[in-house]
């Protein structure tokens, strides 16, 4: 399975890590070709505006919305997904939405699985509408934190700043789910 990371700003080389201990092959994506063959794509954490402009600037924002695999965005790659960014998934998201005291703060969060997972939240979104297709797999405080629409995950916290691997693994099962149809 070959997953690709957009490298252009941001916590990228941590998600890599992750991909890479679970066994799969990792791209740093820069370019939109770059983006061919693969099965699915992270898009990290990070500054929302500084990715937002760089993905203009390389062609890479065409590239994704055409882009037909499974796709993962966290924090900053949650806002570029909505509706407001790249459309391709059908929330409406807040940025910096936590105020000044808690802008950052971390918290056990429910997987449904009995095992607490450590989300860690920095400066992130918080998800203002949800569309009807889209499903909540964990909240916080009443509020979505990790969504799924069909191949989108979408995660307002970091998964890959703390060693538990469950997020991304639940990414590679979409990933090959994905791949499965039609074939
Ligand atoms: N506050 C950032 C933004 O608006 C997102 C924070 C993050 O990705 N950690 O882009």
């Amino acid at each position: 399975m070959t997953i690709g990371v957009l490298a252009v700003q941001g916590n990228f080389r941590e998600h890599a890590a992750m991909l890479r201990r679970l066994g799969a092959e990792v791209v740093e994506v820069r370019l939109p070709e770059e983006l061919d063959g693969l099965d699915g794509l992270v898009i990290p954490g990070g500054e929302s505006t500084a990715i937002g402009r760089l993905i203009r600037l390389y062609g890479l924002e065409e590239a994704i919305r055409r882009f037909r695999g499974a796709l993962f965005g966290t924090c900053a790659g949650m806002i570029l997904l909505d509706r407001n960014h790249l459309g391709l998934v059908d929330l409406e998201v807040d940025r910096n939405a936590y105020g000044r005291q808690v802008a950052s703060f971390e918290t056990d969060l429910e997987l449904g699985d009995g095992e607490p997972l450590r989300g860690v939240f920095i400066r992130a979104p918080r998800v203002r509408e949800a569309g009807p297709d889209v499903e909540v797999l964990a909240e916080h405080a009443g509020e979505p934190v990790l969504l799924r629409q069909g191949r989108f995950l979408i995660a307002s916290f970091h998964p890959e700043l703390t060693d538990d691997t469950r997020v991304h693994e639940r990414f590679l099962e979409l990933v090959r789910e994905e791949t499965n149809v039609g074939t």
